[in-house]
């Protein structure tokens, strides 16, 4: 018989998928079951027009799976449209179609085998777990069926042969069991079901395979007599509950589908059902987590959705489909516009998928503004577990992303102990004489609702939103104003919380004691920028406030980080309460002129304004022997 040659770049195709070092050889299976099934819808795609077709098609198309182990064989046959020889030495015998066309384009770019990632490499990847492949087939308006055989090596052969029905049969024989590889497994039935379940579970038609069940086989009464009996049984779901109409499929079924698929342990606080029909038609079954995966913050969670096309599994995570800040959201995505032979690098660049992300992120945000707006003591989960990371999304990207995200933030606030606000509800709140979104950052509620630097703002009735997050202060420097209103720190040096007569009145105190102030800021040494009188304390001594973009809480940010060299640091400013007795002490000496004691009294005021600022003392000792010395 004729021995006829691959077409060269067929042949290359195939030297890489026999000598094969990736990992993920399983695919053959996905690869062969979907040709089957396309097969099987070409037939029916025919018979709506052509009465031959119609007269073969089977009642339900099925494909069926046979194994031999004596042999070591896997069979998989449907009831497609079969190929004429013409079409087997087409379709077989070169690559004629665009889709492994196009995979082996990107094999020349990058010449590496590993590559060959979960993406369709089409019927060749056979030779990936075989030695020798048959291919038997009769096409639907054909009498007379053929047989394709190869090694994948030296060419194939094509002859006339015996088929009873339509349809095609491929015959796989297994390599031998090497070191790395065992390809005997793949004869095990328990490992083509969980194939089958991986990667084709929603193929449309039935997947049949032997199955053994253990039965017991005695009669009533008597003691159980356990049985081997196999059969024959579907193992695909075929309709996956993506696909189903939303009032087919309750709470429970989505439910329980994620926990079965995503490793969760309790219901989803959240389920979102997409069904888009226009440039791009999808499904997406989304779930907000209710609670943190257990591998969230390790290297190993990988963020992404489970891509689909037409029921076949093409990427388990697809991280193109979601941002950074939505990455706790687990899901699927199925596309029947998106091919099977995608590569890596076609997705990152493919149009239809950022389309997708694109709706798919307008989902989730609109899903969790839902929460917000309706049920704020869900969504405090929510925030517990995932704040953070919608906050990362305002600070990075230099603020690219804060206008979808801003209304989904929420702190806690001095409106109400215990109850989160939105940034809405704060500006809806301000009374007219408030200019500013005031905020007060700390390692914890009751260290913020401690500072002596709220204690103006309290008395004037303005709401303080509490920062307890190091990322809280980027998240403002991105947001930059929130409704027009601007966002200001209590500590800051221009906090702005006097009205006019109460700045003049600060501003003529100013005036009185400037000599005193120049000397504190002297004999403090470069340690502030400078001295004023407080126009946000009421009975405190001191505090520390700032001048310029650096705050305490990001001077402390950068503090914590490794390295030591140019680091921000705050330009600090002595607030001096005139009120306060330790005021008239200090100012007392420096009239006196005791510069001695005036100038241990400033830097006793200026550590005690470090300390309650929460940053450290350079010099702990010293502060605490300037202090027993005035005891
Ligand atoms: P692709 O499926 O991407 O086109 P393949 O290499 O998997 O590439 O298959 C090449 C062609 O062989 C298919 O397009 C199809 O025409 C034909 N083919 C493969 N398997 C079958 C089958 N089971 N029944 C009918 N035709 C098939």
């Amino acid at each position: 018989m004729e021995k006829k040659t691959f077409k060269a770049e067929s042949q290359r195709l195939l030297d890489l998928m026999i000598n094969s070092i990736y990992t993920h050889k399983e695919i053959f299976l996905r690869e062969i079951i979907s040709n089957a099934s396309d097969a099987i819808d070409k037939l029916h795609f025919v018979s709506l027009t052509d009465e031959k077709a119609r007269a073969v098609m089977a009642d339900t198309p099925s494909i069926n799976i046979y194994t031999d182990k004596d042999a070591k064989t896997i069979t998989v046959t449907d009831d497609g449209i079969g190929m004429s020889e013409q079409e087997l030495e087409d379709n077989l015998g070169t690559i004629a179609k665009s889709g492994s066309l196009q995979f082996k384009k990107e094999l020349d770019e990058n010449e590496k085998s590993e590559i060959i990632g979960q993406f369709g490499v089409g019927f060749y990847s056979a030779f990936m777990v075989s030695d020798d492949v048959t291919v038997i087939t009769k096409r639907y308006d054909s009498e007379q069926a053929y047989k394709w055989n190869s090694n994948g090596i030296d060419g194939y052969t094509i002859e006339p042969c015996e088929k009873d029905k339509v349809g095609t049969e491929i015959v796989m024989h297994l390599k031998e069991d090497g070191e790395d590889e065992k390809y005997s497994e793949y004869l095990d039935e328990y490992r083509i079901k969980y194939l089958i379940k991986k990667y084709s579970d929603y193929i449309r038609h039935p997947i049949i395979i032997d199955v053994t069940n253990h039965v017991n086989t005695a009669a009533e009464g008597e003691d159980p007599k356990w049985e081997s009996v196999a059969s024959r049984e579907t193992i695909n779901s075929m309709v996956p509950i993506w696909q189903r109409a939303k009032n087919e499929v309750s709470d429970e079924d989505c439910a329980a589908y994620y926990k079965e698929n995503f490793g969760a342990y309790s219901d989803p606080l959240a389920t979102v059902r997409v069904s888009a029909e226009g440039i791009v038609s999808y499904k997406a079954m989304l779930f907000i987590p209710s609670e943190v995966p257990f591998n969230y913050y390790t290297r190993e969670y990988q963020r992404g959705l489970q891509l689909y096309s037409n029921g076949v599994l093409i990427m388990d995570k697809c991280e193109q489909l979601l941002p950074e800040y939505f990455g706790f959201v687990r899901g699927v995505v199925d596309s029947p516009d998106l091919s099977l032979n995608i590569s890596r690098e076609i997705l990152q660049h493919d149009r239809q998928l950022s389309i997708i992300a694109k709706n798919i992120e307008k989902k989730i945000k609109n899903e969790l503004k839902k929460l917000l707006d309706n049920d704020i003591e869900k969504y405090e989960g929510f925030w517990k577990n995932f704040g953070r990371h919608v906050k990362y999304g305002i600070a990075s990207d230099y603020g690219t992303h804060k206008d979808e995200l801003s209304d989904l933030l929420v702190y806690y606030s001095s409106n109400e102990e215990g109850k989160l606000t939105t940034l809405d509800s704060y500006v809806s709140r301000m009374p007219e004489s408030q200019k500013y979104i005031y905020y007060a950052c700390g390692d914890s509620i009751s260290k913020i609702t401690s500072m002596p630097q709220l204690e103006l703002c309290r008395e004037k009735g303005y709401e303080i939103l509490y920062f307890t997050e190091d990322v809280d202060e980027f998240v403002v420097q991105a947001l930059v104003s929130y409704k027009e209103k601007q966002f200001k720190s209590v500590t800051a040096e221009n906090a702005d919380l006097q009205n006019e007569e109460e700045k003049e009145e600060t501003e003529k105190k100013q005036e009185d004691n400037k000599d005193l102030l120049e000397f504190i800021k002297e004999s403090l040494n470069g340690k502030i920028v400078k001295a004023v009188i407080s126009n946000k304390l009421k009975s405190h001594a001191v505090c520390l406030s700032t001048e310029g973009p650096v705050t305490f809480e990001v001077e402390k940010y950068f503090a914590a980080m490794p390295g030591n060299d140019n680091k921000p640091k705050s330009s600090k400013v002595l607030e001096l309460n005139p009120e306060n007795p330790a005021f008239n002490a200090l100012k007392s000496a420096f009239e006196a002129d005791d510069k001695d004691k005036a100038a241990k009294y400033a830097e006793i005021l200026f550590a005690q304004a470090m300390l309650i600022a929460g940053l450290p003392l350079d010099d702990a000792t010293h502060y605490c022997d300037l202090v027993c010395s005035l005891l």
